[in-house]
C-alpha cells in the first residue's frame, strides 16, 4: 500500500482522501488548511529547497524555521525540495 505524505508537516496517510479531508497545523496559511501531497513521496532524505540542510524526515525538517526562509529570517519553516 502506498503512502502519502504531508509536505507541510510530514504526516504519513494511507490514502489521498484522508491527507485531503485533515487539518494541517504546520501550513503556511494556518490551521484551518488541509494538508498537501508531497509529490516526490518518500525519499531516503529530504533537502530544505531555501538552506540546503538535509533530514530524514519531512517532520523533523518542517519542526523547524528556516534562517534563509524567502519571507525573511525565521519567517517559515524548512520546505522539501518539490
Ligand atoms: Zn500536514
Ligand atoms: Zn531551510
Amino acid at each position: 500500500m502506498p503512502n502519502y505524505y504531508c509536505k507541510y508537516c510530514g504526516q504519513r496517510f494511507s490514502s489521498l482522501a484522508m491527507l485531503e479531508t485533515n487539518h494541517c497545523i504546520r501550513h503556511p496559511e494556518g490551521p484551518q488548511n488541509h494538508h498537501e501531497l508531497y509529490e516526490k513521496g518518500e525519499q531516503t532524505h529530504y533537502v530544505c529547497k531555501y538552506c540546503g540542510q538535509k533530514y530524514f524526515s519531512i517532520a523533523d525538517m518542517t519542526a523547524n524555521r528556516c534562517p534563509h526562509h524567502p519571507n525573511g529570517r525565521g519567517q517559515g519553516r524548512h520546505a522539501p525540495e518539490e
